[in-house]
């Protein structure tokens, strides 16, 4: 029970509800979801074999606004991991002070295993059977784990078809050439540094030649390392999900990426002897890089890497959580414990469905916004939300994590307390 995702989504809520005082109806209303869908999706395999899989839309709930949130293809994906992910986006999406509720999608399935055309099949049979519940003013999906822009495509596509018009505003992480705006690629890794730049102002400390490792090096982990290196940090390891690069001297992501796609591996910029311009880098692994002694660790791949396990040996003094729920609660513990300060994730990725949203609104609203515009406006959110953050742990003397809550559950509460009779 105690790793079971919705269990520990819930604990959270119960813990908040506690310290926020709030009302016994709201936190009713939240500890279980409006509405959890299943559907069932058979396809036809390329071989001609019939094979049928699970999918989930679940929304948690809509006092803010219409019901947000990504879609996961993930063969762990289950209904209490999607419920989880979905209260968070509530959370996630009140905290960035936007009008949208909570959701979350998800087929149970490695994508790795079907070929374009069976994928595309599977999101087809997928987007008919949630399209009863979707739509731009009630549920509007988004990319999340294994899913990308031209998984979003197709979704719109086929609402579109059966709507019998098109219709851009009900998924958000389109191609910026089918709808999408400018700056969603870059937005939550660039959102994170915006939220890092404003935590380390609150706390004095200059961010020159501050060293950087970031675990993750997919569109996040690349954004992230690209905002920081431009601001003046030093980014001295980088790893994917096979291993990982460290230089003392710094590494410049570019040159990272450049190499990646060249051998497609990170590790592989290190060539002892010759061949590789990167010199003087080392071979590290995942573990090893959560544990090197740098001022600030990235966590921006996968869940749960940070545990009771490894927690104590984790050396840098700021976590900035990109990746969803990397911290165990064992190690946010023994983190706390340390003085360690957890930038948590319900903020520092939130620029990500920041960006959603301007996409959704230049959507109903027939805009196209330029990307100085929209990296403009992202700046100032994630600054200003950053600030409500930090004064809320001043005044409730809390974790970052536990203010984070506060805030999003005392703006859920406004919107709820508003339309009362509407619960
Ligand atoms: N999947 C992303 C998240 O977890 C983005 C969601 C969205 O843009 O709606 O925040």
């Amino acid at each position: 029970m105690k790793n079971n995702p919705w269990v520990r989504a819930q604990q959270q809520l119960f813990k908040i509800a506690k310290i926020a005082k709030l009302p016994p109806l709201l936190t009713a209303r939240l500890q279980e979801p409006d509405r959890t869908v299943l559907v069932s999706l058979p396809i036809k395999r390329d071989n001609g074999k019939i094979e049928v899989f699970s999918g989930y839309r679940i929304q948690h709930n809509n006092i803010l606004g219409p019901y947000k949130g990504g879609i996961r293809y993930h063969a762990k994906v289950s209904m209490d991991e999607v419920k989880a992910l979905a209260f968070w986006m509530s959370i996630k999406c009140a905290v960035a002070n936007l009008p949208l509720g909570g959701g979350k999608g998800g087929i149970t399935v490695d994508p790795k295993n079907l070929t374009e055309h069976e994928l595309k099949e599977l999101t087809k049979v997928f987007a008919r059977r949630i399209a009863p519940v979707i739509g731009p003013s009630v549920d509007v999906p988004a990319p999340d784990v294994n899913t990308n822009s031209l998984i979003m495509s197709w979704i719109v596509d086929e609402y579109s078809k059966i709507e019998g018009k098109k219709t851009l505003a009900v998924i958000t992480g389109k191609p910026v050439d089918k709808g999408g705006s400018l700056g969603r690629t870059e937005a939550t890794g660039f959102g994170g540094g915006y939220v890092l730049l404003e935590v380390l102002k609150h706390f004095k400390k200059s961010s020159k030649n501050l060293t950087v490792a970031i675990q993750g090096f997919g569109n996040v982990g690349y954004h992230a390392a690209l905002f920081l290196h431009n601001n003046g940090f030093k980014i001295v390891a980088l790893s994917d999900s096979k291993s990982g690069i460290y230089r003392q001297g710094g590494l410049d992501p570019d040159e990272v990426l450049k190499k990646k796609k060249e051998k497609g591996i990170v590790d592989h910029c290190y060539c002892k002897g010759s061949v590789c311009d990167m010199k003087h880098c080392k071979k590290i692994s995942n573990e090893q890089l959560l544990e090197l002694p740098v001022d600030i660790l990235i966590p921006a791949a996968l869940e749960n890497v940070i545990s009771g396990k490894n927690a104590n040996k984790v050396k840098a003094k700021y976590i900035l959580e990109l990746a969803n729920g990397p911290v165990t609660d064992d190690a946010d513990t023994i983190l706390n414990k340390k003085n360690i300060v957890v930038i948590p994730d319900i903020l520092a990725n939130a620029g990500g469905v920041v960006v959603s949203y301007y996409e959704w609104f230049q959507n109903m609203k027939n805009l196209r916004w330029s990307k100085e515009k929209v990296f403009d406006k992202l700046q100032n959110q994630m600054k200003t939300v950053t600030r409500d953050v930090l004064s809320a742990q001043k005044k409730y003397k809390v974790s970052l994590r536990d203010s984070a809550y506060i805030v999003a559950l005392k703006r859920i509460e406004a919107g709820f307390k508003l339309n009362d009779s509407l619960h």
